[in-house]
């Protein structure tokens, strides 16, 4: 046990990629081996970039607006959401339902439905998790250290309940070359063409907007 936690928090160092290592199995922490080698290629590729450090990523705790208690949360998450939003947990790598979701939408928290991410800023990180480089506003999230498991790292929930959500690592694309490590079970997947159309209809466009043979 002590052993293999050990080789775990070593894993967990050395690759920096992974959303946790919360966990002992051996197959866990072979995946976690794959993941360090998929992202040691990916950091390669583009050397060039000069990321942020850990401690430049900004920490900014959230005050939630909504809460709930423990058996409510319970009551409305199912038990998957609930070891991940509540209890910090993490998902087994490439098991995620929206890891591959490639269209155009929004991610909301599962938990109180905030938009959080938009599919604008999703890459794929080769990581087994959903990966953002960006979350769709600076108010949707809160950020704390999580020097849980012999690590540091950058621990992101919802700013409006609190739901933990994932981590961020200093390692993502340009321009900010942050990776928002974010477990699936912990949001609802939006697509664009289902969202409530908020913008004017074209034929009640203000008179006059296409009158003069330009594109809106
Ligand atoms: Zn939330």
């Amino acid at each position: 046990m002590l052993v293999g936690a050990t080789s775990l928090i070593a894993l967990g160092l050395l690759s920096g990629s992974s959303c946790s290592a919360n966990s002992s199995t051996e197959t866990q922490l072979r995946q976690r081996y794959v993941v360090a080698q998929a992202q040691g290629a990916q950091v390669a590729e583009d050397s060039s970039f000069e990321r942020p450090t850990l401690d430049e990523i900004p920490l900014r705790e959230a005050e939630p607006q909504v809460q709930l208690s423990e058996e409510e949360w319970r009551a409305r998450l199912t038990p998957a959401q609930y070891q991940v939003l509540r209890e910090e947990g993490t998902e087994r790598a490439g098991s995620g339902e929206l890891l591959h979701v490639k269209e155009d939408g929004t991610f909301v928290c599962a938990a109180c439905g905030q938009e959080l991410f938009s599919s604008d800023h999703k890459y794929d990180s080769r990581t087994g998790w959903p990966s953002f480089y960006a979350p769709i506003s600076e108010e949707a999230v809160g950020t704390k250290m999580d020097t849980s498991h012999g690590m540091r790292r950058v621990e992101v929930h919802c700013s409006r309940c609190g739901g933990h959500l994932g981590h961020i690592f200093p390692d993502g694309p340009a321009p900010t070359g942050l990776r928002y490590c974010v477990n699936s079970a912990s949001m609802g997947f939006t697509p664009a063409d289902e969202a409530p159309a908020d913008e004017t209809p074209a034929d009640e466009a203000p008179a006059g907007a296409n009158s003069d043979g330009t594109a809106p």
